[in-house]
Order: structure tokens, then C-alpha cells, then sequence
């Protein structure tokens, strides 16, 4: 079969859904055709490991994928049928013709595209062998993950987590909330060190520690020996650590997931690994192409190659950008002038806001009480303000947005 879209969305994930949105504000809605892999329609992932894994608010875990993709859609389905926009469901696009402008999804059919936007995000990186054995990790990326390990997490499970960044941070509070025990592990020399600065990466620690975490760093997790029928597994650290785990968490980063577009001979950024794109978000090597959200590698004026981020803002940022071009307006350089990349994170009842990028600073300006109560870090290269980690502090993290905004990218 084949049918034919105006412009065709690859990914139905959150920087798709933000494309509907955008596109629903301009009256062009109806132009999109969204194929997306997962059985759902776009929804929120941020709540997979927090809300939706603690059971805020009284809710209960979800018992089912189906009703927890339900709970965090981003656009109902009749909204989306209203509006005229073509979502497919368990549509996985297994490849890209360029000259023909057509994509081949699993099982034959071929879609006509005039713009085709690539929003295929990333996925979970886990080692080989542990994700050779079903059931052995779980990982937290999908409705489907969420409904996994969400009634898993009960009072006396023994949790171990893999990786101290954002998930597996996000997952070990949850899991507390829930009466489970935490142990994170981080092979770095302390956690969110790819994110923070060290000063926020003490008080974050220091935060678990007196939820009742126990926060290991500075050693790899060398291997994960599976218990015989039903039995606690042993997490083998590199120090000759053994951990008991009734469950084990990996959340060691994720890939861009580009298999796609390589593929389709685009060019992927060696720096990132993501789909490298010009400052319009258009492929470098085919303008009828554009690339959203996890997956795009863009350039940053004044920023030495490209980058590549994973946050709800720019997966927003990048579909809304996207969407004025393809609405004939001109929105300007994506990541221009006054752009800041903006993160956040929920773990207790504490929420952690970034605004800017916390590196290639060379000092750092800390108020507040890090470690016991509210503070905010600023983040300086020179003179020059370069970012502004705080925590539950709002009013901070909006005046540094301001004052970054104002700030002239270099
Ligand atoms: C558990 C979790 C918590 C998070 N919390 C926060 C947070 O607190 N704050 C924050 O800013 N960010 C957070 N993030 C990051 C944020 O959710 C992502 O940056 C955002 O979802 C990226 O959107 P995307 O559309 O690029 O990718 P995704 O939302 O991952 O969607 C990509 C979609 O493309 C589909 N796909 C891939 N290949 C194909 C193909 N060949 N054909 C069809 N479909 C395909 C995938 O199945 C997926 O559904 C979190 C992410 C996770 C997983």
C-alpha cells in the first residue's frame, strides 16, 4: 500500500508530540503524518520516573502499559482526529528513500513525504550481556518499562541501581517512597557528574544518604549474576563489592537512535553521535529532512562542534522551530541568540533545576545551603555567567533563564 503525507513524522515520542502542537497553533495540524514505533500515541516520559514510579498524588502504580501511556498522553485520541493528524501506531519505519521521498514502514506499506522530520529520539544504552538475558536489568524509557517496574517496587525490595545520573537517581527515590531499599552505583567519582557541578553532586548525594540510599562512587559495576528460580540477584562491583538486589535498575545514559538515518546516508556528528543538522534543524546533506529532539546534533553559535541534548525543552524548542519553517515563517537560527538549554529534575520532594550547560566554566559562585536547604550554584567563565544549578529555589533558576537569555552567545 502506499499513501501519501505532507510531511511525514518518524517517532512518535515528545519532540513529536510538541510538532502536533506546534503545528495545531498555526492551523497545520492536518499536514502531519506521525509513525511511531511504540503501540501509543506521544506522551510524557519525565513522569516515568518520578510521579508515576512513587505513586504521587495517591496514585497507584499503573497495571498496564496501555492505561499508563493513557494517563500521559500528550493529545487525546479523538483531539488528534479532530485536528485531521494521521497518527499511526506500532508503525516502525525500517527505511528511508530519499530520492523516491518515501519511508518503508515494517511491513510494507511505503508513505510519500514532501518534509520528512526524523524525531526517533534514543534509547537505554545496556551492557551486551546483561540485555542477552531478559528480566535480568530493567531499564526506564518506555510506557512499557514503567508499567514493568512499577509493581515491582515494594516495601522490602532490595533495589540496586546502575548509574547515578538522572534516571537512576530519579528511580532510587521513587523506589524509597515505596518502602524498597536503594543502593546506587556510579563508576565516576561522584553522581550527575556528566550534568553538575561537584557542589550540586554532594548535596544530591548527601539527599539520598539521608533518605536512606546508599550511594557507592568511584566503581564499576563489573557484572550481574542472575539468581536461580526467582532468587535475589548479586550485583559484582569492581572493588569486589557483592550487592543482593531483587531487582536491578540500569541507568547508564542513552544512545541517539540513528540506525535509520545512517541508513539513509545522512550524516551523523562524530562528536555526539546524533543526525548532524544546520541551524534550521535540516539534515546537512538533504534539506527535505529535518531532525528533532534526543536525536539531533546542531550546531551552537560560538560553541566549538555540535551538540546534542536530552530535555523536555528542547525536544519542545526544536518541534516548535521546526514547525514556524515549515509554516513559511522565519523563526531565526535554532539555539540562536538568547536560546538557553533548560533541564529539571524531581527526586523526594526536591526539585533540581539547570539552566545553561555547566561546563567549561572556571569558577563558581554558590549561595544558599548546599547539602542542608535550598542553594543555587552559578556557574562563571570569566566574568561570563555560563549556567545556574539550583535547588528548590524557582525564583533563582527564572532569573538566571533571564539573565542568560540576555547574555550574548559568543
Ligand atoms: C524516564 C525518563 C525521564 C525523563 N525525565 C526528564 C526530565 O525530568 N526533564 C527533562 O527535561 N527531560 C527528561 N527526560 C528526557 C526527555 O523525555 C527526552 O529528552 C524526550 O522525550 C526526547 O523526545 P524525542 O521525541 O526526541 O524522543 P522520545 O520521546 O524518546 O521519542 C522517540 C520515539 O521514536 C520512536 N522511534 C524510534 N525509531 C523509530 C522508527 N524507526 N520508526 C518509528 N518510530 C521510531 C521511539 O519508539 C520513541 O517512541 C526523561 C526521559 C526519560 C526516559
Amino acid at each position: 500500500m502506499r499513501t501519501t503525507g505532507d510531511v511525514v513524522v518518524v517517532g512518535g515520542g515528545m519532540a513529536a508530540g510538541h510538532l502536533v502542537a506546534s503545528m495545531h497553533r498555526r492551523g497545520l495540524a492536518h499536514r502531519l503524518t506521525v509513525l511511531g514505533a511504540e503501540p501509543h500515541p506521544p506522551y510524557e516520559r519525565p513522569p516515568l520516573t518520578k510521579d508515576e514510579l512513587a505513586g504521587a498524588a495517591g496514585t497507584e502504580p499503573a497495571r498496564t502499559e496501555a492505561d499508563l501511556a493513557r494517563r500521559l498522553s500528550m493529545h487525546s485520541p479523538a483531539w488528534l482526529a479532530e485536528q485531521g493528524v494521521a497518527v499511526r501506531v506500532g508503525a516502525r519505519v525500517s527505511g528511508v528513500d530519499r530520492v523516491r521521498r518515501t519511508v518503508t514502514v515494517d511491513g510494507g506499506d511505503t508513505v510519500s513525504y514532501r518534509h520528512l522530520v526524523l524525531a526517533t529520539g534514543s534509547r537505554p544504552v545496556v551492557p551486551p550481556p546483561w540485555a542477552e538475558r531478559p528480566g535480568l536489568v530493567h531499564t526506564v524509557h518506555t510506557a512499557a518499562d514503567g508499567a514493568r517496574l512499577g509493581p515491582l517496587l515494594r516495601e522490602g525490595v532490595r533495589l540496586v541501581v546502575v548509574g547515578g545520573g538522572f534516571v537512576g537517581l530519579e528511580v532510587a527515590a521513587a523506589a524509597r517512597g515505596r518502602g524498597c531499599t536503594a543502593t546506587v552505583v556510579e563508576a565516576g567519582p561522584r553522581v550527575l557528574g556528566r550534568v553538575c557541578t561537584p557542589v550540586t553532586s554532594a548535596a544530591v548525594a548527601r539527599l539520598h544518604e539521608e533518605h536512606g540510599v546508599r550511594v557507592i562512587t568511584g566503581t564499576r559495576c563489573v557484572e550481574v549474576v542472575p539468581g536461580e528460580g526467582g532468587a535475589a540477584r548479586v550485583v559484582r562491583l569492581a572493588d569486589g563489592t557483592a550487592l543482593t538486589a531483587d531487582l536491578v535498575v540500569v541507568g547508564l545514559g542513552v544512545r541517539p537512535e540513528t540506525a535509520l538515518a545512517s541508513d539513509a546516508g545522512l550524516e551523523e556528528d562524530p562528536g555526539t553521535g546524533g543526525i548532524a543538522v544546520d541551524a534550521a534543524l535540516r539534515a546537512t546533506r538533504d534539506p527535505s529532512v529535518s531532525a528533532v529532539g534526543d536525536v539531533a546534533a546542531f550546531p551552537r553559535a560560538g560553541y566549538g562542534g555540535r551538540l546534542r541534548l536530552e530535555s523536555v525543552d528542547h525536544a519542545c524548542a526544536s518541534a516548535e522551530n521546526v514547525a514556524a519553517r515549515l509554516a513559511g515563517e522565519d523563526p531565526g537560527p535554532y539555539a540562536g541568540q538568547g536560546w538557553v538549554p533548560l533541564f529539571w529534575s524531581d527526586q523526594y520532594r526536591h526539585t533540581l533545576r539547570i539552566a545553561g550547560l555547566s561546563t567549561g566554566y572556571d569558577t563558581t559562585d554558590v549561595g544558599g545551603a548546599p547539602g542542608e536547604g535550598p542553594f543555587t550554584v552559578r556557574c562563571l567563565a570569566g566574568d561570563r555567567l555560563l549556567a545556574v544549578e539550583s535547588l528548590d529555589l524557582p525564583r533563582d533558576h527564572s532569573a538566571a533563564r533571564r539573565e542568560l537569555r540576555a547574555a550574548p552567545v559568543h
